[in-house]
């Protein structure tokens, strides 16, 4: 059976349910959501009903528990969700600006997920696992880069797969090692999920068409582009296939990237029609920008083909 497994950091999200320029005064909070790329992108595979785990660090808190009760009430392993006694699990801050953007006050410099390291239960995971989705974010800390590198090259030896969503802020590029170690993902790479900019990470020329044929030519089987509210597309050999956005109110955009990207990958991993995937995922972003907390807003099969039927009909 196809197990998919990820690596990385939980956190918890508190938002102002207010707009305006960041934390300087009192104001009305909603929270703590359980957040962290990896662990909403793994929530929204379990919620697929496709057998998943996330290895993680978090402190002996509530945050901690937040997460891990969330993650396991939505079909995710925790198994490999290291307990630290004594230590503090990540927290952020968020208010949206007038503008959309967005202000933070972060405490995971010295959070227990900084210090996440190889245990029995992720090696055992590892070895369990047949599926692996890398975020490039990882390598931007050298023992995290190094753990799910070492995680990678185990589960692509025993003839599983890798996809790939590089999930990098541009500041992040030029981390020490941070490229090198893209490029040697990027060969094991299965499918490619990059939002936007992302695409052109490996190839300046800014020529999306040249870009993706290269990409497919490297042994990529799919690559799916994400376009926020634009939408997304899918390619393949031979194939292009493009989903309009579904027009949703935005309320809190955070986490429809990892939402899409895990939907996608239940349906890729299962051998739906790439057209049927496409238009999944794409409702599942869609759905995601719809809550307020970046976890807030994962789907089950159900909830897809509900918010389709309706937009369609
Ligand atoms: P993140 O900020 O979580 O890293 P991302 O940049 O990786 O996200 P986006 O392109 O922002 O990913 O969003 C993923 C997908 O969600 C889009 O390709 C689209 O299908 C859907 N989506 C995002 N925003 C909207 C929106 N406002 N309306 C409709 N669909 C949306
Ligand atoms: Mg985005």
């Amino acid at each position: 059976m196809v197990k998919v497994l990820t690596i990385g950091e939980v956190l918890v999200e508190i938002v102002a349910t207010t707009r305006g320029n960041g934390f300087l005064e009192a104001q009305p909070l909603v929270g703590p959501f359980p957040s962290g790329a990896p662990a909403i992108f793994i929530d929204q595979v379990g919620k697929m009903g496709t057998a998943c785990a996330i290895v993680s660090r978090v402190g002996d808190d509530d945050f901690g528990q937040v997460n891990i009760r969330r993650l396991a009430a939505d079909g995710v392993d925790v198994s490999g969700i290291e307990i630290a006694p004594g230590e503090s699990t990540g927290s952020a801050f968020v208010r949206y600006r007038e503008d959309g953007s967005r202000a933070f006050v972060y405490n995971i410099r010295h959070s227990a997920c900084g210090k996440l390291r190889p245990t029995p239960a992720s090696g055992a995971l590892i070895d369990s696992c047949t599926h692996l989705h890398v975020m490039g974010s990882a390598f931007s800390a050298p023992e995290l880069g190094a753990m799910v590198m070492d995680a990678a090259q185990r589960i692509k030896a025993r003839g599983g797969t890798i996809s790939f969503d590089p999930n990098l802020r541009p500041e992040l590029l030029n981390a020490p090692g941070m490229r090198e170690a893209l490029d040697v993902v990027l060969a094991m790479t299965d499918l490619f999920m990059p939002s936007g900019e992302e695409l052109f990470l490996f190839d300046p020329a800014r020529d999306e068409a040249a870009v993706i044929a290269s990409l497919l030519g490297r042994g990529i089987r799919t690559v799916v582009v994400k376009r926020g509210a634009l939408g997304a597309s899918l390619f393949q050999q031979g194939l292009r296939l493009d989903a309009a956005p579904l027009p949703v109110d935005e309320v809190d955009p955070t986490g429809a990237g990892d939402t899409f990207g895990g939907a996608f990958l239940s349906l890729w991993l299962a051998g739906a029609e790439p057209s049927q995937a496409l238009d999944l995922a794409n409702a599942a972003g869609a759905r995601a920008v719809t809550r307020l907390g970046p976890m807030e807003g994962t789907s089950t099969r159900a909830e897809l083909d509900a918010l389709l039927a309706e937009r369609k009909g």
